[in-house]
């Protein structure tokens, strides 16, 4: 079905036209006319399914066919989302399917100052993108008319739930007119999603699309067993390959991500971070630096690189073995899209046995286990004397044997390989 079909007008189907798309995805295919019709709607779908444009065009086309009263600008549309990442990347599409369209935005997100934000408020905006609690302070604060609304969008809801927001949304509602057209967004359909689509809108429709939960699709997987301490000089030595050039590597923690990342600019790959802890500035230049292959490495945690959209990352590497499948779902999401091949390299530690049999069992597969010699925590340590000398090296394999049990067939010989 072409974009022309769905009635979007043409000065959207021109932009369109200037991003490359040539016709809907479903989510877009099937949501579009159901916005235009006036519904609310949730829709089911992962990030990299094309959901932004599914609720940013149609409403696009309502707001284009809209003359203004006269009356100073308002927003009329207010979107919400739970990382200033997804604020940023949300944005970025907005201007580029509106970019015929006489509209203005503006972006409200914490780590930053509130002045432009309220300034650009105070000049009218026709489009808000916003994370909850910012938002909620500009709203305390009264520097939010939405007296004007009739859009409102939750995108990743499912994230703004696991996060916490949900006592702030309701408080920001209060704040929006009754009469909207509310669209919710979300990667799964929880007991706990249903519940907020009764409390937040009327007689929604439901757009589900195929979900993502086998990523396996596009994306080879593999595991390496690996001694924790070993981790970083495992993926020195996976990156001595010029076949991960665009590689994010997702650790537990904010510290970890930090520590990989010192590890790797010592072995001269460039590396940058995207956590929490960075300022707003710093996260972008990470993200902008990544996409223009200024560093090859990019070293995400989790909530973090939620939303992230980057064409042609060649590998995601999980250094710390995710503690929820959805996260892993998510995680090799990153890479792979838009059908292109790529790599999902994990590194398990015996104590991440347990939770890659239950990521398998969600999956519905079993992902392949790879041993890189010197690295993998079946092999005993080699005795003393046989230490490489340089202690930067990897140590030589020993054995291949568990404890108790015949010699395994080594399933990898020399150097370690990742394919
Ligand atoms: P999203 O799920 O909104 O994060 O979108 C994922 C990626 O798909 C983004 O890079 C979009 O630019 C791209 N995209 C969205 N719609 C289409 C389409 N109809 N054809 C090709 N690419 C698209």
């Amino acid at each position: 079905m072409p974009f022309r079909a769905l009635g979007l007008g043409d000065l959207i189907l021109k932009a369109i036209d200037d991003a490359g798309y040539t016709e809907p995805t479903p989510i877009q295919a099937a949501a579009i006319p159901e916005v235009l019709a006036g519904h609310d709607l949730i829709g089911i779908a992962q990030t990299g399914t094309g959901k932004t444009a599914a609720f940013t065009l149609p409403i696009l086309a309502k707001l284009s066919g809209v003359v203004g009263d006269g009356t100073p600008r308002r927003p009329r549309v207010l979107i919400l989302a739970p990382t200033r990442e997804l604020v940023a990347q949300i944005d970025e599409n907005i201007r580029a399917y509106a970019k015929y369209l006489p509209l203005r935005m503006a972006l409200v997100y914490g780590g930053v100052s509130e002045r432009p934000q309220i300034q650009a408020m105070r000049d009218g905006v026709d489009i808000v993108v916003a994370c909850p609690g910012r938002l909620l302070d500009l709203i305390q604060q009264r520097h939010c008319d939405f007296s004007k609304l009739t859009h409102l969008v939750l995108d990743e809801a499912d994230r703004m739930l696991d996060m916490g927001f949900i006592p702030q949304i309701r408080r920001v509602l209060k704040a929006l007119p009754a009469k909207r057209q509310t669209l919710m967004f979300s990667a799964t359909l929880s007991k706990e999603i249903e519940e907020l689509t009764h409390e937040f809108q009327r007689s929604p429709k439901i757009v589900q699309i195929g979900r993502r939960a086998n990523p396996a699709a596009t994306v080879t997987q593999l595991v390496y067993e690996v001694q924790q301490h070993l981790k970083p000089a495992l993926l020195a030595h996976l990156l001595g390959s010029s076949e991960l050039n665009m590689v994010l590597v997702f650790t537990r923690t904010k510290h970890g991500a930090d520590r990989v990342a010192r590890k790797l600019e010592q072995t001269g790959v460039k590396t940058a971070t995207l956590h929490s802890n960075r300022s707003q500035a710093q996260r972008l230049r990470a993200l902008a630096d990544f996409k223009s292959g200024a560093v090859r490495v990019l070293v995400a945690t989790d909530i973090a690189a939620r939303g992230i959209d980057v064409d042609g990352i060649s590998h995601v590497v999980n250094f710390d073995f995710p503690m929820h499948s959805e996260d892993y779902v998510h995680r090799i999401g990153r890479t792979g899209r838009a059908q292109a091949i790529g790599d999902a390299i994990s590194f398990i530690t015996p104590d991440d046995r347990g939770p890659l049999h239950t990521l398998e069992r969600f999956i519905g597969r079993g992902i392949v286990r790879k041993r890189a010699e010197g690295f993998d925590y079946h092999a005993p340590a080699p005795p003393r004397d046989e230490q490489p000398r340089d202690p930067r090296g990897p140590r030589p394999a020993r054995g291949g044997f568990r404890s108790g049990g015949p010699p395994r067939q080594r399933e990898e010989r020399g150097r370690p390989r990742y394919r």
